[in-house]
């Protein structure tokens, strides 16, 4: 199977806080389109690394650092996982490098996205989605991840100060969608880790429906166990557990999720 993106949905998991749920929503996200047959490759783009070894990728000879920096292409640096249909282009420590490295050299936002077409060139058989992990950044990093996506995804923590510091993620969304790329547009908020015995969370459910209207997906993410304790087995949670509620809601968002492509492409 190739990772050709001619035809792939390409979503940037961005929100510059950390902790906010970017990588459980990629993995899980990830594994529960795949399971309703789309082929997923997910982009490590976070020099922590955690979407791989959640997805329990130990040994990594290429990693997204050899991609970005033209030493190998995405379909030589893409493991396949446990899950039939998901791969993924895992990251390294080398990652924090690439800004300096960078630097220098010119056309340092669209690194990414020139990979992402070399891909096509190269790989008839095609991915349908490519999801990218972003590091809890505004860094060139996310620049790449934004200058190369259609559309972001962005994944909100039920927390009391969950609308702080998304006017600046918005903006800068805009300005790349200005400056870079003028097709970007923000596929949906995703409220994560939903604790249903408070009713603060539900106050927080309500606040951003009501600052962000539609844009918030239906499906809200559960606080859950499993979830948290998935990784730690290198598994997704619908591995690990699928009848659990944190994985009955990412079966809910892949839906959403495709859902909303089916409306946006027939718009
Ligand atoms: P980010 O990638 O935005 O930094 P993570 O996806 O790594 O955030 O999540 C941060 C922490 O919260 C992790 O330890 C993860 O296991 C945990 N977590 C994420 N979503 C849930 C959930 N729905 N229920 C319980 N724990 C969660
Ligand atoms: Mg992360």
């Amino acid at each position: 199977m190739g990772y050709g993106a001619k035809s792939a949905r390409i979503l940037a998991l961005a929100n510059q806080k950390g902790g906010v749920g970017k990588t459980t929503t990629a993995i899980n996200l990830g594994t529960a389109l795949a399971a309703v047959g789309e082929r997923v490759l997910i982009v490590d783009l976070d020099p922590q690394g955690n979407a791989s070894t959640g997805l329990g990728i130990d040994h990594r000879p290429l990693s997204t650092f050899d991609v970005l920096s033209g030493r190998a292409e995405i379909a030589q640096a893409a493991v396949p996982t446990h899950v039939p249909r998901l791969s993924i282009v895992p990251a390294t420590v080398d990652l924090m490098a690439f800004e300096r490295e960078a630097a220098s050299a010119g056309n340092k936002h669209y690194r990414l996205r020139d990979c992402f077409a070399a891909m096509t060139a190269a790989e008839p058989q095609d991915a349908t989605y490519i999801l990218i992990d972003c590091p809890p950044s505004l860094n060139l990093l996310t620049v790449n991840a934004l200058a190369a996506a259609d559309a972001v995804l962005v994944p909100l923590q039920c927390e009391f100060f969950a609308l702080e510091g998304l006017a600046q993620l918005l903006g800068t969304v805009e300005e790349i969608r200005v400056r870079l790329n003028p097709k970007l547009h923000i596929h949906g908020v995703v409220l994560t880790m939903y604790d249903q015995r408070t009713s603060f969370s539900d106050q927080v459910v309500k606040d951003v429906r009501q600052v962000l209207g539609e844009k918030v997906y239906t499906t809200v993410i559960p606080r859950n166990v499993r979830v948290a304790e998935s990784p730690s087995h290198g598994k997704p949670v619908l591995l690990y557990d699928y009848r659990c509620s944190g994985s009955q809601a990412y079966i809910q968002l892949a839906s959403e999720v495709i859902e909303r492509e089916r409306r946006m492409r027939a718009a």
